[in-house]
């Protein structure tokens, strides 16, 4: 089967309860059914937008987490663990975002760990990996990227439990996009690199996200792109109109 279409919006360090109403625009929006949603909210937004979310069950649009902890539980002051995001409603979690590698110092092992905590507590890990403008300019993208795929995929996956989210740093929060070319060209390296892991079964399912400035002037354009099967959207996530365009572009597609 194709993999499955994904909109994953990244509310990020953004969000107050006043912002709920923006999942509940998106929850009483027509979605269509083949395209699976998934808002990630600060942790202190979870509770709270699993009942505005819940309110309209037959949307379905779902629940995530924006990080977990490599451990199911312990001392760890302010961290969170995957089975707690489960526990608040959660169905997904991101790790390995750029911003989490570079403001607290994630490394490729953790995100795996992360990865595999996440999957053992019933969650869908959406594993981000991306280069930044340096190591583009550098020649360095296929080299980075396989690195980092090597060093962070689980070890044990299929495609219902993992989606990779690729991310350019130089392009998240910027206004810059990859072109599509470049997209192109990385998630077929993507594509290869999960079929090698995972098998030509689960590899070739497994749902491969553009994220980086996605807006709803550029989604058609990217999601017509092969072997891109959806997007991880920060900033245009906030807003339920913005997002629900981008969902639509996907869904078109
Ligand atoms: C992100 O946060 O993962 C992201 C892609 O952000 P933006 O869409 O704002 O570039």
């Amino acid at each position: 089967m194709a993999p499955k279409k994904i909109a994953a919006g990244n509310w990020k360090m953004n969000g107050l309860h006043s912002a709920l109403n923006e999942a509940s625009a998106l929850a009483n929006a027509d979605i269509a059914s083949h395209v699976r949603v998934v808002l990630c909210p600060p942790a202190t937004l979870l509770a709270a937008m699993n009942a505005t979310l819940g309110a309209v069950p037959e949307q379905g649009v779902q629940l995530g987490g924006q990080t977990c902890h490599t451990a199911r539980s312990g001392a760890h002051t302010g961290d969170i663990s995957a089975e707690m995001l489960k526990d608040a409603g959660a169905t997904h979690v991101i790790v390995g975002h750029s911003e989490r590698r570079t403001d607290h110092a994630e490394s490729d092992a953790e995100v795996k760990t992360q990865a595999t905590t996440a999957i053992d507590a019933g969650l869908v890990a959406i594993l981000c990996i991306g280069e930044t403008l340096q190591e583009r300019e550098a020649g360095k993208t296929l080299e980075i990227l396989g690195r980092q795929l090597e060093n962070s995929l689980p070890d044990a996956a299929d495609f219902k439990v993992l989606v990779v989210a690729y991310e350019p740093v130089w392009a998240i929060g910027t206004g810059k996009v990859a072109t599509l070319d470049q997209i192109a060209e990385v998630h077929g390296f993507v594509r290869g690199v999960l079929v090698g892991e995972y098998g030509a079964g689960d590899g070739a399912e497994m749902s491969i996200l553009y994220g980086g400035s996605v807006k709803p002037d550029n989604a058609a354009a990217i999601f017509a792109t092969e072997n891109v099967d959806g997007a991880l959207v920060g900033g245009a996530s906030l807003k339920a109109a913005d997002f629900i365009k981008i969902i639509n572009a996907l869904a078109a597609a």
